[in-house]
């Protein structure tokens, strides 16, 4: 889910006639895309007659406008469908996947702040359509991130590396994953992964360094992720947040999440730090 770089935002309200613009529609939190063989492509001009409600701009890709909307109808024509984002990982571009959870965000900002939290007046259009004002108090919103950090833990015992992997209460299917959690009022991101490694496996950790950081919009997550190194204690995983978590050395690495997610760019070069031509990296990079 990574913007490009050449990508434009933007928040004005768009022009319906622009026949060569991406269109982003959603229904009911769904995006809706073309079947086009295996994968997916978004609808184009010739469904121009979809019940759109207002069309607002989300930014230009490539030199094309990108236009999102809510669809007001349930009732789709033939060859279009509604499809959850997490769905369209190996179905669409990942720029326009990327763009498209940029979309959702925003209508989920204007759908979210019609009113105006602190007096519950009706909130207008405010800083170029990017925010909500409230004209009888004043008070401004901008569209939520929530940031999380994710931490890699590995350590290099006699036999080679090894990685602290996780399979969480909340993940789909049996994937193993770095720890992550969310940035508390008045911590810093470091504060935040002490904390929570601590609070999830038990484990103190040292040496933290820096990996990327990842837009993930389910619902509004800004992932800022770490490598770091074990530095005492033995798992004690807190059941309430993990199923299991246990050391696995490179050799013999379970499920991994997704490659479009920053949590298996973060395996994959740690792996690659010890092991560049290791066949691990190619099987497990073809998810
Ligand atoms: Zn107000």
């Amino acid at each position: 889910m990574q913007l490009p770089i050449d990508f434009q935002p933007g928040w004005a309200p768009a022009d319906i006639e622009d026949a060569s613009a991406h269109r982003f529609l959603f229904l009911q939190g769904a995006l809706v895309v073309l079947r086009d063989g295996d994968g997916a492509r978004l609808p184009d001009a010739a469904y121009r007659d979809l019940p759109i409600g207002v069309l607002h701009s989300v930014g230009v890709l490539d030199g094309r406008a990108c236009h999102m909307a809510e669809l007001s109808d349930a009732e789709l024509p033939e060859g279009l469908e509604a499809v959850p984002l997490r769905q369209l990982f190996n179905r669409l571009p990942e720029a326009l996947l990327a763009v498209a959870g940029r979309a959702q965000q925003l209508l989920d900002f204007a759908r979210s702040h019609r009113f105006c939290g602190a007096c519950g007046h009706a909130n207008e259009l405010f800083d170029e359509g990017r925010a909500r004002r409230c004209p009888a108090c004043g008070q401004v919103a901008y569209p939520r991130l929530a940031p999380a950090m994710m931490a890699l833990i590995k350590r290099d015992g006699p036999n080679g590396r090894e990685l602290l992997l996780a399979h969480g209460a909340r993940f789909p299917g049996v994937i193993y994953s770095a720890l992550a959690g969310f940035v508390e009022p008045s911590e810093s991101v470091e504060d935040c992964l002490h904390r929570e490694v601590f609070e999830e496996v038990g484990l103190r950790v040292k040496n933290l360094r820096y990996f990327g950081s990842q837009c993930w919009p389910f619902p509004h997550s800004l992932m800022i992720a770490f490598v770091a190194d074990w530095a005492s204690g033995e798992i004690v995983a807190d059941p309430a947040e993990i199923l299991d978590a246990a050391w696995f050395h490179i050799d013999a690495l379970p499920p991994l999440p997704h490659q479009i997610t920053i949590a298996r760019r973060l395996i994959n070069a740690t792996i690659a730090e010890v092991a560049p031509d290791h066949p691990a990296l190619s099987v497990y990079g073809a998810g």
